[in-house]
């Protein structure tokens, strides 16, 4: 069983059907294939709002088949591997399909096995995440009698990096609604040095952060959890990224304590420490899930060595395969994952693709590393982290007709944008191939 597409795309989720729309608006009489499994599509960027018990679930949902663009040939199946050789996808039920052009955009996988004893906590009891059931990161805010919040990350890359925190100031509100928050320690733990990379940005939510009174703790690798002591284990260091787990301590009154240069704000919660281990014992957990490429993308010859999808930073092509490119979080691509970069995204490799089939060259339409993360700080309050590859903060200039003069501040407009127009905008213009 074999059949033939001009562009086969594989995923449709945020990039893969906002590439096909965008490419039939260009030219409908292109052919184009798209490899789905999934029946229904998610507006994940609605679901921290949703985790904070403040929008609904079911209207991040809408059935595939409603948001397939007409024209394009949904093939209900499983991409499997690839031929690059011979211009070929296997699937999983439906034999290989050949290709002229194809677009790889399946997304990212989680992998639970990077942290012991996190996939069979996740989800259940006082341990929730956002990115899995964020109905369940509601009852578990809804319900928490006081303790220990702690809210976490491990230390892949994740998609939308900001998300982490923003149920926690979310959190951290509701607490003070529901009478808890003076029993209540409230902890970001993080392998990062910084609140977060861009600086007017970092500036903001370091204001946030004194006004909440949350403890951050920098550079912890989160390793595994104990879900039945509620303990959170970590390994220590400066230089987490090249693997390093040096355990900084110092005495104090004869006593080892943990250096004070990891901490902001500490606070003094229960922690055990075994070996060069450093266990935060919590009443409620928050994490987002180790995140990899999916595994038929890391078994391929398309990837670089760190299994993510190698395709050019400007260009979105495939570093090895010019009939190839790549798009959203499966790319190897030194920016945040979201949603927001992929919108900058799409025109480019649309752009590009077109210019192959007719002229037989790419463009010069370059990706910057646009990226966002709409940092909800408060029921009602929003930070706008716009940037690029060097971390620049680049605001849209089009918030200015918004009456947002200063993105990097709070404001109740950009909560606004977040809670209606973004979701409106998501699913009735973007995924229709409208550049926004
Ligand atoms: C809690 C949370 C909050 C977020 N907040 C924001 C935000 O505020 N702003 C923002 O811009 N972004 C945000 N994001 C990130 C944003 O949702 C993602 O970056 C975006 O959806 C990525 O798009 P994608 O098309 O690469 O992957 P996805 O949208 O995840 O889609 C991948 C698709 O590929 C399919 N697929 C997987 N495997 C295969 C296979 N083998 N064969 C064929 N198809 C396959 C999947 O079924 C899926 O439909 C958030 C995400 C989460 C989880």
């Amino acid at each position: 069983m074999s059949k033939h597409h001009q562009i086969l795309i594989i995923g449709g989720g945020t990039a893969g059907i906002m590439a096909a729309a965008q490419l039939l608006k260009q030219d409908h009489t292109l052919d184009i294939g798209l490899i789905e499994p999934a029946t229904t599509h998610y507006y994940q960027p609605a679901w921290t709002l949703v985790g904070a018990g403040t929008y609904d679930f079911d209207k991040t949902a809408k059935p595939m088949a409603d948001v397939m663009p007409k024209g394009v040939n949904w093939i209900k199946d499983y991409a499997s591997g690839f031929n690059p050789e011979i211009n070929s996808v296997s699937t999983k039920s439906s034999g290989d399909i050949t290709y002229d052009y194809l677009v790889v955009a399946p997304g990212l996988a989680y992998d639970f096995s990077l942290v012991p004893g996190l996939g069979d906590a996740i989800d259940k009891g006082v341990v929730c995440s956002n990115y899995t059931d964020p109905k369940h990161t509601w009852d578990v805010i809804k319900n928490f009698k006081g303790g220990t919040a702690l809210f976490t990350q491990p230390t892949t890359p994740i998609k939308c990096g900001g998300a982490p925190q923003k149920i926690m100031y979310l959190a951290e509100s509701h607490f003070r609604k529901s009478n808890v928050r003076a029993k209540t320690d409230v902890i970001f733990a993080t392998a990062g040095s910084v609140i977060f990379g861009v600086k007017p940005v970092a500036k903001t939510l370091m204001e946030v952060v004194d006004r909440k009174d949350i403890n951050l703790r920098f550079h912890h690798k989160l390793v595994a959890i104990d879900a039945e002591k509620q303990i959170a284990w970590y390994e220590l260091g400066k230089d987490i990224s090249a693997g390093g787990c040096v355990v900084m301590s110092s005495e104090e009154n004869g006593e080892e304590v943990i250096d004070k240069d990891f901490q902001y704000n500490y606070k003094d919660v229960k922690v055990t420490i075994e070996g060069n281990r450093y266990g935060i014992h919590y009443d409620m957990l928050h994490t987002a899930p180790p995140s990899v490429a999916p595994k038929f993308i890391q078994d391929s010859s398309l990837v670089n060595d760190a299994k993510w999808l190698d395709v050019d930073h400007h260009s979105m092509q495939h570093n090895k395969y010019a009939n190839i490119f790549g798009l959203g979080d499966v790319c190897a691509l030194p920016t945040a994952k979201t949603g927001a970069a992929i919108r900058k995204q799409v025109p480019i490799v649309v752009d590009n693709l077109l210019l192959l089939i007719k002229h037989d060259r790419i463009g010069e339409k370059s990706y910057n590393g646009y990226s966002s993360c709409p940092l909800v700080t408060d029921y009602g309050k929003m930070v706008l982290a716009e940037f690029d590859y060097d971390k620049n903060f680049i605001p849209d200039p089009k918030l200015k007709q918004m009456l947002i003069s200063d993105s990097s501040k709070e404001h109740w407009r950009l909560w606004m944008l977040k809670k209606y127009m973004l979701p409106y905008l998501y699913w009735s213009k973007m995924l229709k191939g409208q550049d926004v």
